[in-house]
């Protein structure tokens, strides 16, 4: 069994740490085998393998909650599963089946139960699936065996001392094409972002937001988060391209702006040149949860939303209702909330 852990919960941040066990499945001959539990964290392939060579991946991200009565349970995972057979699909792999991610996503938690924080730290498990492509290969093609993977680790709450908003400023960089990858989580996406994300460091900002690739009008991404956007007339409005990556934590919101806020929702074009229309602003993902966009800065002017210090009250509401649901304090739609028995 698992020696007893001890983690100052609230020192948590988001870096990786080994837990115990993972699960590992390996795709071969035409089919998925059924997986098992691995005590090692390293993963032993070809040095031909696609993955490596021609960015022949994917990945998701999602959480486990530890609820008041001590229950573990994941949000949506069935969309994560969804997610990824899109993104699979996209960069020709073989497709995990929703019920084999669920239950590797299950195992992995049992497995590793002592790492999930204690209701109240507002930390979490949070579960990294992937698929690569590996084996001996050379040519740009798919690879002949693939692994999916799913390791865990605790991360700490993103607001250590409260909503701080935070700062962007509009990259120059695109982070996918008009028709390319953008909306599949894959790897070059990421290392695409890599070097604008630097850039915005450097200039003292959080991160940086894209514009749609093909008119450099329109905004698309935070970083590695959707944007949406309260106007003054209290209508939840965020983006919709084909290159945007579809987030969950993006739809869950549209939700509960409607179901439960009782707010008009849209899903549309948002010009960077039109941030006047709104009084608050936010990054959402799994990651961040919501972060709240203080300002944004394009062509050396800097449009502030609400406040660059404090976040404002629907973007506050939201976020309220959001980690409610997660953490089993407020009730959920049906079929959100997962319980991991
Ligand atoms: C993963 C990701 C998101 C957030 O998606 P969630 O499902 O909400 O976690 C947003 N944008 C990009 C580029 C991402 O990779």
């Amino acid at each position: 069994m698992n020696k007893p852990v001890s983690i100052d919960w609230s020192q948590l941040g988001f870096s990786y740490m080994k837990t115990p066990y993972r699960y590992v499945a390996t795709w071969k001959d035409g089919k998925w085998d059924q997986g098992s539990l691995s005590e090692d964290n390293q993963l032993k392939i070809s040095e031909a393998s696609s993955a490596l060579h021609y960015g022949q991946q994917c990945f998701e991200g999602l959480k486990a909650y530890r609820t008041k009565s001590g229950q573990i349970q994941l949000f949506r995972p069935d969309q994560n599963a969804k997610r990824m057979q899109e993104s699979c699909k996209r960069v020709l792999m073989p497709e995990v089946s929703e019920e084999q991610f669920i239950d590797a996503c299950k195992q992995v938690i049992k497995a590793n139960a002592d790492y999930v924080p204690p209701h109240g730290t507002g930390a979490t498990l949070y579960l990294r699936p992937f698929v690569i492509g590996v084996g001996d290969n050379i040519g740009v093609k798919p690879a002949p065996e693939y692994i999916f993977c799913v390791f865990c680790l605790p991360v700490g709450p993103y607001f250590k001392g409260g909503m701080a908003p935070v700062n962007f400023t509009v990259s120059q960089y695109d982070r996918a094409a008009p028709y390319g990858t953008g909306a599949a989580k894959v790897g070059g996406n990421y290392a695409a972002s890599m070097y604008p994300h630097s850039l915005a460091v450097k200039k003292g900002f959080a991160d940086c937001i894209y514009l749609d690739p093909k008119t450099h009008r329109k905004i698309e991404e935070v970083g590695a988060a959707n944007f949406f956007g309260i106007t003054k007339d209290n209508v939840f409005v965020t983006p919709d391209s084909p290159s945007i990556l579809p987030s969950i934590t993006k739809y869950s919101l549209l939700y509960l702006a409607e179901h439960y806020l009782e707010m008009k929702v849209e899903q549309r074009d948002v010009y960077i040149d039109k941030l006047d229309e709104f009084a608050e602003a936010g990054a959402c993902g799994t990651a961040a949860v919501i972060t709240p966009i203080g300002g944004i800065d394009y062509n050396d002017r800097m449009h502030v939303f609400y406040s660059e210090t404090e976040v404002g009250p629907v973007t506050k509401k939201l976020f309220d209702t959001l980690c409610g649901i997660q953490f089993g304090d407020v009730e959920a739609p049906e079929g959100w909330i997962i319980p991991v028995e």
